[in-house]
């Protein structure tokens, strides 16, 4: 598949989470496969090969990462302020006690979709949409909700589904 195809794609189905996969979700919650780590992780780099993150941002416009006090000292210290500073401007606490961006999209993020910080980017970033984590299974859930948010994730999945 072309690059951007998948991500146009995503953007154009009116509902992202099928029941299909939503069900296929369930299934692989009850019984994960043994190698489901490799499948996955397989085809997280086959799919950000065939992807380019700078065409979509979904994630840094629509949701927040959890932000941890290291992760605020990090940015502090890249952008030359107070962590308390940070914290007053952009941040306030979720229901898990995370810190988490006042606003979306992500104050960082730039109108060309780059990160204004990403050298300093929190942790979750990073780690954003975990689809080469080890013990994937243990992440079935927030990935689902992932496959509403990033077209990556979304294809990661249909692929799955349609290989087993
Ligand atoms: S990680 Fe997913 S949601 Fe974020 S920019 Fe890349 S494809 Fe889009
Ligand atoms: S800090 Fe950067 S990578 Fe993280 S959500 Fe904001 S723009 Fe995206």
């Amino acid at each position: 598949m072309p690059s951007g195809d998948i991500i146009s794609d995503f953007f154009a189905l009116p509902i992202k989470l099928s029941k299909e996969t939503d069900a296929f979700i369930n299934q692989l919650k009850r019984k994960p496969p043994k190698n489901l780590d490799s499948l996955v992780q397989d085809l997280h780099e086959t799919v950000f090969d065939e992807i380019d993150c700078l065409t979509c941002a979904n994630c840094c416009k629509s949701i927040s990462p959890a932000v941890t006090d290291v992760d605020i000292e990090r940015l502090a210290k890249h952008l030359r302020r107070k962590p308390s500073d940070l914290v007053r401007e952009y941040f306030h606490l979720d229901g898990d006690g995370d810190y988490v961006f006042r606003t979306q999209p992500c104050p960082f993020l730039m109108p060309d979709n780059y990160c204004m910080v990403y050298d300093a980017r929190p942790k979750a970033c990073r780690e954003y949409p975990h689809t080469d984590r080890r013990r994937f299974a243990q992440l079935l859930s927030l990935s689902r909700l992932n496959v509403s948010v990033c077209p990556a994730v979304h294809e990661i999945f249909e692929r799955l589904r349609q290989d087993k």
